[in-house]
């Protein structure tokens, strides 16, 4: 037991090396990327696909899908309008890791690319330990996964750099405390940008689409 803490911090170093050198081409092509986390059916490509056309007229977007298994993501967010897709099969791995991102990295031509969504494998666990080198974390939660969220999965919750609330349209038809919700979240990450939206009926999906803009804005 006691051997197993220092294997565990030196692949998390190795891995934060190669995050950081990912980091570096993106900022040398000038590509604003995001990781996108949530647990499975939370809605990111859901998310993906709403957001890609009222980026359209102004960002090229590349989107990275990490899966188990599958290409069915990435085969929606090329319809959508992502430039170029590129799917990651993980082999069984439950998180994309710094080096899965550098392989799909090698496949894009960054130099045409403005943004770059990647769509993190569904699990609100480990996504949260490996950085990938990406600008910004997101997490997306969803109403019917329950308000207790934030109190089950803290490491997820206070990593991120901003929080969907995707599914706000089923509000009415089930138990969730929005006080309850929020107030677990605010105790771990004070101050999280938050964006209640819904996929579905396209609601709160300007300001959250807002926020991306900014922030493309910023790092140009
Ligand atoms: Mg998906
Ligand atoms: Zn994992």
């Amino acid at each position: 037991m006691t051997q197993r803490i220092p294997v565990v911090e030196r692949i998390l170093s190795a891995n934060d090396e190669l995050a950081e050198e990912n980091k570096s081409r993106l900022n040398a092509a000038n590509v604003f990327a995001v990781n996108l986390m949530a647990s499975p059916g939370a809605g990111k490509t859901s998310l993906i696909e709403q957001t890609l056309p009222r980026l359209a007229e102004k960002l090229r977007v590349a989107v990275v899908d990490g899966d188990i298994a599958t290409s069915i993501d990435a085969d929606r967010a090329a319809a959508a309008g992502a430039i170029v897709a590129v799917q990651v099969n993980t082999g069984g791995e439950c998180h994309l890791d710094a080096v899965m991102l550098h392989q799909a990295l090698g496949q894009i031509e960054l130099a045409t690319v403005d943004m770059l969504l990647v769509e993190n494998v569904g699990n609100l666990v480990c996504p949260a330990e490996f950085r990938l080198g990406t600008h910004k974390s997101v997490l997306i939660a969803s109403i019917p996964e329950g308000d207790d969220k934030p109190y089950k999965y803290p490491g997820m919750y206070r990593g991120v750099d901003a929080l969907v609330i995707n599914k706000i349209d089923l509000l009415p038809y089930i138990n969730f405390k929005m006080d309850y919700f929020q107030r677990g979240v605010e105790a771990l990450n004070p101050g999280l940008v938050t964006f209640p939206l819904s996929c579905s009926t396209g609601e709160g999906l300007d300001a959250w689409v807002h926020w991306i803009l900014e922030n493309v804005k910023r790092k140009a």
